[in-house]
């Protein structure tokens, strides 16, 4: 029977997506109503490096029926790439995971007074005090730079923004000092959640790093790989279903929705999981 595929058009899952306590546009009330009025039944929050939308998204779910996971995408590194780990079904109060985000967080107010001094001198104004009026005290992220160069006129998309500036050894690229792999997911796990590896087709490895990286993150007690994300076309859910299975990891789906502004997605709209891949949500105890 094919159980997978029916829970997930039945309720609809989504365990990936962005409040404004980030990088995205919706409140964490918004996000919730969005989410149900989209059909889905279970929803996680996973705003990067901070748990702040949670109280509030937790209040939204009880009140149109959504479950909701506490979750969290974590800014890592693994041989000095950035990639990301989301948390999905975390303890909001665990002390080391709290600590930690808390030093990712002063390393984003770090980062972000970097990227605001040079695109400063590329012509944008008022940077940081308009990247930190965006945010709204929430994360500032490269997307609020991204979204001023576009309101300026300085760039015609988001995408343009990265790719001319913000991307990895661009002129206003700054890095920061994210938290090992290891630690993150051991943070994770210590909160009692599962650690998933997001959008693994996003970092362009090549087939023997990818292994590499899939193997580390397993041994480190990584959980589940992140199958479908909203960008994803069939070939690459064919190629993540394998991976999953090759690495004996769980299989998670999640939009990475941000905004309205992202037509191409929808809130609980990726693929169906792969029925070849045992659920991550089988683990959790919310359902
Ligand atoms: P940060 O964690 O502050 O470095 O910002 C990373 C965020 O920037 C990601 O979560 C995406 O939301 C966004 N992002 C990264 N690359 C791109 C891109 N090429 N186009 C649009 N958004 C991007
Ligand atoms: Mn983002
Ligand atoms: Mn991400
Ligand atoms: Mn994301």
């Amino acid at each position: 029977m094919d159980v997978t595929v029916d829970s997930q058009a039945r309720r609809g899952i989504d365990l990936h997506s962005h409040s404004t306590a980030s990088d995205g546009r919706l409140t964490p009330t918004q996000l919730v109503e969005a989410a149900a009025e989209a059909g889905v039944g279970m929803l996680a929050l996973t705003d990067h490096d901070t748990l702040d939308g949670l109280a509030e998204a937790r209040q939204a779910s009880l009140a149109c029926g959504i479950t909701l996971l506490s979750g969290v995408e974590i800014s890592v590194r693994w041989q000095q790439r950035t990639l990301h780990v989301v948390g999905l079904d975390i303890d909001v109060q665990a002390m080391a995971l709290c600590e930690g985000l808390a030093r990712l967080q002063e390393q984003r107010r770090q980062r972000a007074a970097v990227i605001a001094a040079k695109l400063q001198r590329l012509g944008l104004a008022d940077a940081l005090k308009r990247a930190s009026i965006q945010a709204g005290g929430g994360q500032i992220t490269r997307t609020h730079f991204a979204r001023l160069l576009v309101e300026d006129g300085i760039c015609k998309t988001l995408q343009q923004a990265f790719k001319q500036y913000l991307a990895s050894g661009k002129q206003a690229y700054a890095a920061a000092q994210w938290v090992p792999m290891d630690e993150a997911i051991r943070w994770i796990v210590d909160a009692g959640g599962c650690a998933v590896l997001a959008h693994p087709l996003r970092y362009r490895l090549g087939s023997g790093a990818r292994a590499r990286l899939l193997e580390d993150f397993r041994e480190a007690d990584g959980c589940a790989l992140e199958v479908c994300c909203g960008s994803s076309r069939d070939a690459d859910v064919v190629l993540c279903a394998a991976e999953a299975g090759r690495h004996q990891l769980l299989g998670s789906i999640g939009s990475d929705f941000h905004g309205p502004e992202q037509r191409w997605l929808r809130l609980g709209g990726t693929p169906p999981l792969p029925t070849s891949v045992t659920p991550v949500w089988t683990r959790f105890d919310v359902r």
